[in-house]
């Protein structure tokens, strides 16, 4: 490896002044994603413009051999961005404009810093919807959406961030610039290379730009919350709705989620009275019959007792605040030092899953609270479990990495996903193999290491 002095300076000849950052604070705050688990260790934190910037800071690190840590809006929940052994940090914050827009075929170029709420506003500028949405979106960037191929909260209609994205520019960890699909929808003409940039968690180099396909804006959004009396109820609620109508979401929460949400936002409780489960429901209504027919089916879903008691959303302020019961539930629970699981099965499997997930916690760690929430409607199960008052973090941590292994047995059983959406990163990575099979990290690491000979861009996240 160069000396650090000569990798500064070859650094500063390529960025200019004032765009690397080596104070401790500033690598405290970009060495980090938003988990826990690690200490962040950078050695610089470095501010490209454009993707030759990149480019030649990529061909450095092959050159003085330095690795990487390519981050976004450090919003992630698996430790992906964080740069705990020394890395340099690319920190996409200064590519985050819009490009161009192609009106006639609904498509936007953008650099991919471009925080995920801004391309969502200029999307709506244009009259047009970007639909991938979370509540981490005025912070995520959409190069972060895109290597984490993050769902949210609209999957269960407009599926995970890899259908928005049409094209990529991407600098490989070879320091290749790579052009992939140009935006085209139709391109046959061989491998479709930007879906390995997708989910990749920035571990085959770093996209720049990308092409992101917009669709039309949703017309006149409903929110429904009802009160579910068991878990056991809401997958026929599910069923009801989709046989009838097409949802834009359908989440759920249990009571403890709640009562810690209500704790923190100070909002009014929904209901009358507390229920075991609640799920949040959004449809477009854009005609009057749609309206009735979700009142119908609310309707016999408290005959047949799968729901005791619901509300509707009268206006959008209304809507928004059922929303936020749903969105404001990370920042809530933060305070409790959650361990958080983010599984997914299908969702025929959910039911016996859960049940077979509190046994085993029960079983092994009766002391732990654990709070269910997630997209329900997609298999997905956020999973968190809160620090006991008397345990320290490092301590409650170790004890929550043991829990994982019958949690994930669980997992494999059902043969689901260890990570539905925040990826695998550092936390997950011992894992791996419940959900990948030998043979399938064997071929991922060759197509690292295509990508990336020297093994230095995001080393240590997915797999060793
Ligand atoms: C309150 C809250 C709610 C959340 N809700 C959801 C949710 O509903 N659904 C969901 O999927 N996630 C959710 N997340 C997790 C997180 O927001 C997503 O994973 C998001 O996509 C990360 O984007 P980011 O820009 O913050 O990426 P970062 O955290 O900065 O990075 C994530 C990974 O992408 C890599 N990366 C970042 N930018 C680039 C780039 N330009 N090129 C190559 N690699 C790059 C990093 O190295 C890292 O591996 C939530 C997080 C929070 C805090």
């Amino acid at each position: 490896m160069g000396s650090y002095v000569e990798i500064i300076e070859n650094l500063t000849l390529i960025l200019g002044e004032n765009r690397i950052k080596t104070d401790l604070e500033s690598l405290k705050i970009w060495g980090c994603d938003r988990t826990r688990h690690f200490d962040p260790k950078p050695q610089a934190i470095l501010f490209p413009q454009t993707t030759e910037q990149v480019q030649q800071i990529v061909r450095l690190a092959n050159q003085l051999k330095f690795a990487i840590t390519p981050s976004g809006g450090r919003t992630g929940l698996s430790a992906g961005a964080v740069a705990a052994n020394g890395e340099f940090v690319i920190s996409l914050d200064k590519m985050n404009q819009v490009i161009s827009f192609f009106p006639a075929d609904r498509m936007v170029r953008v650099q991919a810093g471009m925080i995920t709420e801004d391309l969502q506003n200029y999307a709506l500028q244009q009259n047009l919807f970007f639909p991938v949405d979370l509540a981490a979106s005025g912070s995520s960037q959409i190069g972060g959406n895109i290597s984490t191929n993050a769902g949210g909260i609209k999957v269960i209609r407009y599926g995970m961030t890899r259908n928005w994205v049409l094209g990529l520019t991407v600098v490989t960890g070879n320091g290749d610039i790579l052009r992939l699909n140009k935006g085209m929808v139709k391109n046959a003409t061989g491998y479709a290379m930007q879906h390995l940039f997708i989910g990749g968690e920035g571990t085959l180099g770093l996209i720049t730009e990308a092409d992101i396909r917009l669709d039309r804006v949703p017309k006149n959004l409903q929110v429904l919350v009802f009160g579910v009396p068991e878990f056991a109820a809401i997958m026929p609620i599910l069923s009801k709705f989709q046989a009838e109508i097409d949802l834009t979401a359908f989440e759920f929460f249990d009571q403890r989620v709640m009562e810690i949400v209500m704790a923190h936002s100070q909002l009014q409780p929904p209901l009358a009275a507390p229920c075991p489960y609640y799920v949040l429901i959004e449809f477009e209504a854009p005609y009057e019959i749609i309206l009735e027919k979700a009142m119908q089916i609310f309707e016999s879903c408290m005959e047949q007792g799968f729901v005791l008691d619901g509300v509707i959303s009268q206006s959008i302020e209304q809507a928004k605040n059922l929303w936020r019961l749903r969105e404001d539930i990370s920042e809530s629970c933060a305070p409790y030092l959650p361990y958080k699981v983010d599984v997914s099965v299908l969702i025929s499997y959910i039911d016996d899953f859960i049940k077979d997930v509190e046994k085993v916690l029960k079983q092994h760690h009766p002391e732990f609270k654990i709070c269910w929430f997630g997209h329900i409607g997609d298999g997905n199960l956020h999973l968190n479990i809160l620090k006991p008052q008397n345990l320290d973090k490092d301590e409650f941590y170790a004890q929550c990495k043991h829990a994982m292994r019958y949690v994930f047995d669980i997992v494999e059983k059902y043969d689901g996903a260890i990570s539905a959406e925040h990826g695998i990163g550092m936390t997950k990575k011992a894992y791996l193999g419940y959900s990948r099979s030998d043979e399938e990290i064997v071929y991922m690491k060759r197509i690292k290491s295509i990508f990336d000979h020297n093994l230095l861009i995001n080393p240590g996240k997915i797999f060793d």
